[in-house]
Formats: C-alpha cells, structure tokens, sequence
C-alpha cells in the first residue's frame, strides 16, 4: 500500500494522516468564511447552526441564525419555547421538521441534562433530529471530541482524495466514506479538521468546476491526478419533478378570512396555518376543486370569487401550481377533521402566524390587493 491509499480506510496510513490535517487546518486559518457561530465553542450555538444548515445556503441561514440566537439565546430557553413562535422564526427555511425537531430536542436536554448539552455521544443517541452528522458535527466542534462528520461537501472531498467511483448514496459506498472520515482524522483539532473538510468542498472542491489549482491537497488527490476530477464521484441524474395541480381559496366572512392549521402529524408544514388548499381530482377543474376542498376540509358552504392568484413552488421532487380564488363564505360551522383548527382573523393578523412560504406569498398578495374592502 502506498502512503495515500485508502483501500481499507480503517488502515489508513499514518503517513496520510499526518499529511492531510496541518494542510487542510492551515488553508483554513486563511480562507475560512467569518461566519456568526464559527467564533465560539458553546455547543447550543453549533447545534442550531447546524440544523439550519442542513439543505440549506449558508448565505440564507445566517441572518434567521442570529434572529433565533437573540430570541433564544440558551438552551433553555428554547425549551420553553412556544412551538408556534419557534416556527414562525424558522418560517422561510423550509424542512420545518428540523424546528420541531430541534424543540423537543432541547426539552429532552433540558429536563435529562438541566439545560446544558452532554458532551457524550451516547447521551444524544435517542434525541429527536440528531443523526450521526449533527451529533459528531456538535460534540467535535464545542468539545473536540475525536469524531468524524460526513455530509455533501466532505463526500465529495473524500471521493475526489482517493477517486472513489461508486454513488455515494450507496450503503457500500457510506461505509468506505464513514471510516475513511474516522481514519483521517487528526488527534487535536478535530473540529476545525471537519469544518476544513466541509468548507474546501464549499469553496474549492466544487461539484463542477474544482479549483485543483488552488486546493492545499492536489499533490496527493487521486482525482486530480485523473485530470478529470469533477467526474468524483459518480452522480445519478436527479429525477425530473412531478407535476401537482391544487386548488386554494381565501374565504371572507365581512372583514376576516378563514385561516386553518394543518395537522401535527403531516409529511409537511405540520402545525403551520394555511388557506385551505388541496390537490385536484383527475378530470375536475381549479373551480369545482376549490368548492370541493372548501367543503371537504372546512365544512362550509361558499360562494366562489374571482381567481387571486396563481403560485409556483418545489417541495423536494414535486413542482406544485397552486391556483387560488376568493370566495364568501354563505352557511355552515367549521368542522375539525384533516385541519385541526380554524380561526377568523383580520388579514393583517396574518403575520402573527407561522405560515409555509406559498401561503406567504398568497397572504402578501391579499395584503397588496384591498384587504380593508369587501371583494364582493
Ligand atoms: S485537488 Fe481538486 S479534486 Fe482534489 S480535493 Fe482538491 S479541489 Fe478537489
């Protein structure tokens, strides 16, 4: 085996060890981004960092960090935390799965641990929301733990390193790249090591245009040598998005609007509020669907209006165009079944509840057309 081979990464080489960490620690001394939770070690910190920084921009996270941070400076805080606010903070990031999660997280710290966050792997074993990477990512980064962290841009580092062909995705392929991620790293400043890894994919390994001319690592990078190094590591094409067609309506009653709150348990938005809106039947038109939903999930009766507006949006695979229409309500009491509740409000109550982003957008433009006037 040569000195930078990692066939079997638990036996990687010392040698490459030793090789890689000082390269990489160095590079990212001068070129690391200033970043608001780079700056301290305080693990609650880390930890939302982190779980905003899943799928998500860094350019994007940064300002609904500090915002949360000033809201809920500790974890304690958090875990007295009224759910409806947290996800009114988080509203705009999308996945608000990760604010649920991260909430009931901090209330299991809370009462398991009196607020502060163990520096023990195994005590975050069963806490909502906090896989392998965020847990390794936290306890390396506040505590130096001597773990390991593996995500896009480190999957790709790693990949490139030693030219690994195979789909990440694979379980064949995750477990190469978990133990080569252990196996290099360093015994001191492990969590600068992870952020070094992560942030050379960021800015230098990128996925089409690597710079190999600027990377500390090009005289040991296999897919470098390769002299096509953005072909590392085999990438499946995506696949192309589903089309949904739904309906929506903003029913008035006088001066309110109806608004509804989606179940706590749905694949998405859960808890959030929303106009009611549903997916088309085959065959039925927008019109016919908006009286039908607003009868199936609210139990009025109502006298459509006009079209408001037409909304485009992706959620993960599905490419979704919302069409909405005015309506008045005519007769009929709210009736919980797939909404859980429901509550008239003024239109400009509006901003006080977490709503997806679409529904923003419908709620901005109500704000825009007359919403102190009857539309009828
Ligand atoms: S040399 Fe190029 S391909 Fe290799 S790690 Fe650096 S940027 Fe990526």
């Amino acid at each position: 085996m040569n000195d930078h081979s990692l066939d079997s990464p638990g036996e990687a080489p010392v040698r490459l060890r030793r090789w890689l960490a000082p390269r990489l620690l160095d590079w990212f001394r001068l070129h690391q981004r200033d970043l608001p939770w780079r700056w301290d070690r305080d693990p609650y910190r880390i930890w939302v960092s982190e779980v905003m920084l899943q799928q998500t921009q860094v350019a994007t996270v940064t300002a609904y960090f500090e915002r949360f941070l000033a809201r809920f400076p500790t974890l304690a805080d958090l875990a007295h935390a009224d759910e409806q606010e947290v996800l009114r903070l988080w509203e705009g990031l999308g996945y608000y799965r990760r604010a649920r999660h991260l909430l009931q997280a901090a209330r299991l710290l809370h009462a398991r641990h009196g607020g502060t966050f163990p520096a023990d792997p195994e005590a975050l074993r069963d806490v909502p929301g906090l896989g392998d990477y965020t847990r390794n990512a936290v306890l390396s980064q506040a505590f130096d733990l001597r773990l390991p962290i593996l995500e896009a841009n480190s999957i790709r580092v790693l990949s490139r390193l030693f030219a690994r062909t195979e789909d990440p995705r694979t379980t064949t392929a995750r477990r190469w790249l978990w133990q080569a991620a252990e196996a290099l790293l360093p015994t001191r400043e492990v969590g600068d090591f992870n952020q070094a890894l992560m942030e050379l994919g960021a800015l230098v390994c990128t996925p089409e245009k690597p710079n190999c001319p600027t990377c500390p690592l090009r005289s040991r990078c296999q897919a470098h040598a390769s002299g096509q190094p953005e072909a590392f590591p085999r990438r499946t094409p995506p696949t192309p998005p589903t089309e949904v067609r739904e309906a929506g309506v903003v029913i008035r009653r006088g001066e309110q609007v109806l608004l509804v709150q989606r179940p706590a348990e749905a694949d998405r938005w859960a808890s959030m509020w929303e106009f009611p809106h549903g997916q088309l039947h085959e065959g039925e038109s927008h019109e016919q669907a908006a009286v039908r939903l607003a009868g199936e999930r609210t139990g009025l009766t109502i006298r459509l209006g006009g079209e408001l507006q037409t909304i485009r949006h992706g959620v993960t695979r599905f490419r979704i165009t919302l069409v909405c229409f005015e309506a008045e309500y005519e007769s009929g009491e709210f009736v919980a079944g797939y909404y859980h509740r429901a509550v008239w409000i003024a239109p400009e109550e509006l901003q006080a509840y977490p709503v997806s982003s679409p529904q923003r957008r419908l709620a901005r433009s109500l704000a825009q057309t007359n919403r102190q006037r009857r539309l009828f």
